[in-house]
């Protein structure tokens, strides 16, 4: 499959990794939007919320317990925002479930 994030993932294609496991990685964000700005994946195709079943929910929540080990790690203990954007209309780019982790400033104004 022709998946940017499947190759990431097992590491055909190369990145600057924050954390990995059998069912996740971490990885910084090539175009930051933030001092601070992680991808987390599940190592799993998932192509996004939509596709999130109970079959393979525990990847997500998986990552979810990561995610803030991960935040501590990087010196995010005065917060930081967890993003995902799911289709066209949320602006979508990699058809690969990602959750962003934006930190190191304070966020600015939020849209919810
Ligand atoms: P989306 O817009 O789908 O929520 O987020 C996709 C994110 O993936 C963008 O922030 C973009 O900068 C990042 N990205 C796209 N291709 C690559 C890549 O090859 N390597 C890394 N590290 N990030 C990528
Ligand atoms: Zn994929």
């Amino acid at each position: 499959m022709d998946c940017i994030f499947c190759k990431i993932a097992n590491g055909e294609i190369p990145s600057k990794k924050v954390y990995e496991d059998d069912k996740c990685l971490a990885f910084y964000d090539l175009n930051p939007q933030a001092p601070v700005h992680v991808l987390f994946v599940p190592k799993s195709h998932i192509a996004s919320v939509n596709e999130i079943t109970e079959e393979n929910s525990d990847y997500v929540s998986h990552i979810f317990t990561v995610i803030p080990k991960v935040a501590k790690e990087l010196g995010l203990e005065n917060g930081y925002r967890i993003i995902n954007n799911c289709g066209a209309d949320a602006g979508q780019t990699v058809m690969h479930l990602h959750f962003h982790l934006l930190g190191g400033k304070e966020m600015g104004e939020k849209i919810i």
